[in-house]
């Protein structure tokens, strides 16, 4: 299209358009952009690369997030994006760009947070880049990971009447950042206010210090399923659900009862006067999986408490979440613009 703009892109707009004029080279490369990590053959298994980038003012605001989290997160967003593959997290490279109202000890912070994530993920840092920055904070960090062939999981193998999955809970992340983001605006109206978040430290956890589910992928292994389909949720379950019926060309009904919310999510939403629906279906950063599973598996999946199965897989691609009154609403796009 000619008149095409950015605007009238968007962010997956962008992404397919660049892709559509990427050419690969390698029979090594197996599956390059569209999916959670890029997937390559190196004989014995497939190697898993992913990326992020963290921008401040963007994705992170410094008047709440702690240095420590904010370097931890950057490494557990792309180990979520390892995980979704079915795959485990092996070495990042961590990039950084920093303007001059960062000292010494902010950068000590950022990389206590980091060093921490490899410990706890098991990762190498083997690497990465440093500049200076004009404009704030910058982190970006490279995931390289490994998966077994066979245990591979694409956003693209869904089949009809597969059971959808998802792990953890979800909205909470989203109304750990609304509670955050409360909390600076009565601070900057009054300066000598005491922060009242003692009893939101389970939203502001998730959003500030969330966690990928390599754990999720260790269990997996061990009952001996394999998912047809995965993807992390980053964006919220209906841009994930969009996601995986793209890929695998299947529709998605999942059912609102089902899914898992903790009661401080839905507690603070009503009283935030926010609607808990989109709260839990659109708000990001929950980084659980989102997955499909064969039939045959389902008695096996009933061993994993943290997965809870949501919903089915149609061949009409179709994608419909089934309220608690039985009314049927469908989910439509969203993500940035
Ligand atoms: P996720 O939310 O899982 O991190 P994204 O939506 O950011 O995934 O990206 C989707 C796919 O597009 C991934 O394969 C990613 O590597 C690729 N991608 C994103 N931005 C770019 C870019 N600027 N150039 C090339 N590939 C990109
Ligand atoms: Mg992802």
């Amino acid at each position: 299209m000619e008149n095409e703009t950015l605007e009238s892109l968007g962010e997956f707009g962008l992404i397919d358009r660049i892709k559509n004029n990427t050419t690969l080279y390698h029979n090594e490369t197996i599956l390059g952009i569209g999916d959670d990590a890029a997937v390559i053959d190196n004989g014995d298994s497939f190697t898993l690369v992913s990326t992020d980038l963290l921008l401040e003012g963007v994705h992170f605001d410094l008047t709440y997030t702690p240095l420590k989290h904010l370097g931890y997160k950057a490494v557990a967003v792309n180990v979520s994006d390892i995980a979704a593959m079915n795959g485990v997290p092996l070495q990042i490279t961590v990039s950084i760009a920093i303007s001059n109202r960062f000292g010494l000890s902010d950068i000590d912070e950022i990389y206590e947070g980091i060093n921490a994530a490899c410990e706890a993920y098991n990762i190498d840092l083997v690497g990465g880049d440093t500049s200076s920055s004009r404009s704030g904070l910058i982190i970006s960090v490279s995931a390289i990971g490994k998966v077994q062939k066979d245990k591979i999981a694409y956003r693209s193998g869904a089949k009809a009447n597969d059971i959808v999955c998802v792990t953890g809970d979800l909205g909470a992340a989203y109304m750990g950042l609304q509670v955050l983001e409360r909390e600076k605006q009565e601070f900057s109206a009054n300066p000598n206010m005491q922060p009242k978040i003692e009893d939101k430290s389970y939203l502001v956890g998730r959003q500030l210090r969330p966690e990928g589910r390599t754990d999720i992928v260790h269990d997996l292994n061990e009952i001996g399923v394999v998912p047809t389909s995965m993807i992390d949720i980053s964006d919220g379950l209906a841009s994930e659900i969009l996601h995986l019926s793209k890929h695998s060309q299947k529709g998605f009904t999942v059912f609102f009862e089902n899914i898992p919310i903790e009661n401080s999510t839905l507690e603070t939403s009503s009283e935030f006067s926010l609607n808990p629906i989109a709260s839990i279906i659109s708000g990001g950063e929950d980084y659980e999986l989102l997955m499909t599973i064969r039939q045959e598996d389902f008695e096996k999946i009933k061993k994993i408490a943290e997965i809870t199965p949501i919903g089915f897989v149609t061949d009409e691609i179709e994608n419909w979440l089934v309220l608690n009154s039985g009314e049927k609403t469908k989910i439509v796009a969203q993500g940035w613009k």
